[in-house]
């Protein structure tokens, strides 16, 4: 497998095309940023930890049932993934109040919701990810009727899974967000990352912060949560 030219360097990503026109090389770096990059910073080592964690949920959850554009990890950094086309939607799940979700609907940070709630922003950095809903999505052709479906269904299935995987680690999943991606053979499958800089992660007993949160509010040793959330999950110190 040859690594060819830079396609895209993102905030905490960098994307690389290979000798087979189906498979990217996607780098993860420590940096990190917050505010819609108004804030930027770098958490040493969260590129291996963000790289390690997303390849162990992503193989875990293709067993579950839930396909992924994982391929092969190369690196502690790079991993080789199925080229996919992003459907341009951060999709969300939450399980405790928190974030914006508060913020909007004024509803306490870490109160339990009811049941679980399904979001989606469509992924737009200068307008800010704006909230949209099923009709937005379907007037703006982001995709069809049947792939939000099965976007929203695997959502589902990923959030059940992730819940009672985090649980054991003693870790309380309160929400998270996840991208698909559509194949060139018009197949529907998870991408991107599932790590602490995407999911909110609090510690089952203390209710600390083991994610994004400790560098997003300046909390201290942002490093510390995404090495504790390693450390449980694979028994990894870094
Ligand atoms: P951002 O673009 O938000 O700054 P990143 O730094 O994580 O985010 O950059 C990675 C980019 O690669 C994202 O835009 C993401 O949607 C995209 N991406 C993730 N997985 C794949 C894939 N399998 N194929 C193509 N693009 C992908
Ligand atoms: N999230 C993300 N990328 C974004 C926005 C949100 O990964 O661009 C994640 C975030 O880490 C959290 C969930 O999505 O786990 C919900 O975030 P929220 O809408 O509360 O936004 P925030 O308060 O993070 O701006």
């Amino acid at each position: 497998m040859e690594k060819l030219e830079q396609l895209y360097e993102g905030k905490a990503k960098k994307v690389f095309r290979t000798d087979d026109d189906q498979l990217y090389i996607v780098s993860y770096k420590d940096d990190a940023t917050a505010l819609n990059g108004l804030k930027k910073g770098s958490i040493e080592n969260k590129g291996i930890v963000n790289n390690l964690l997303t390849n162990y949920l992503m193989q875990q959850l293709e067993e579950k049932g839930v396909p992924t554009h994982f391929v092969r990890q190369l690196s502690d950094r790079e991993t080789l993934v199925k080229k996919v086309t992003i459907v341009p939607l951060e999709v969300i799940v939450r399980n405790i109040a928190a974030g914006s979700l508060s913020k909007r609907l004024g509803i306490a940070e870490g109160t339990q919701l009811a049941g679980p709630v399904l979001e989606f922003c469509y992924k737009n950095d200068e307008l800010g990810d704006p909230m949209v809903n099923d009709y937005h999505i379907y007037a703006m052709n982001i995709c069809s009727a049947e792939e939000l479906r099965q976007i929203s269904s695997m959502a589902f299935k990923v959030n059940d899974f992730l819940k009672e995987y985090f649980s054991g680690l003693g870790i309380t999943l309160v929400d998270f967000k996840i991208e698909f991606g559509k194949t060139d053979d018009g197949k529907i499958i998870l991408a991107d990352e599932i790590s602490p800089d995407t999911c909110r992660l609090w510690d089952s007993k203390t209710g600390e912060h083991l994610d994004k949160d400790r560098f997003r509010r300046d909390l201290p040793d942002t490093a510390g949560g995404y090495r504790e959330v390693i450390k449980r999950a694979l028994g990894k110190e870094i």
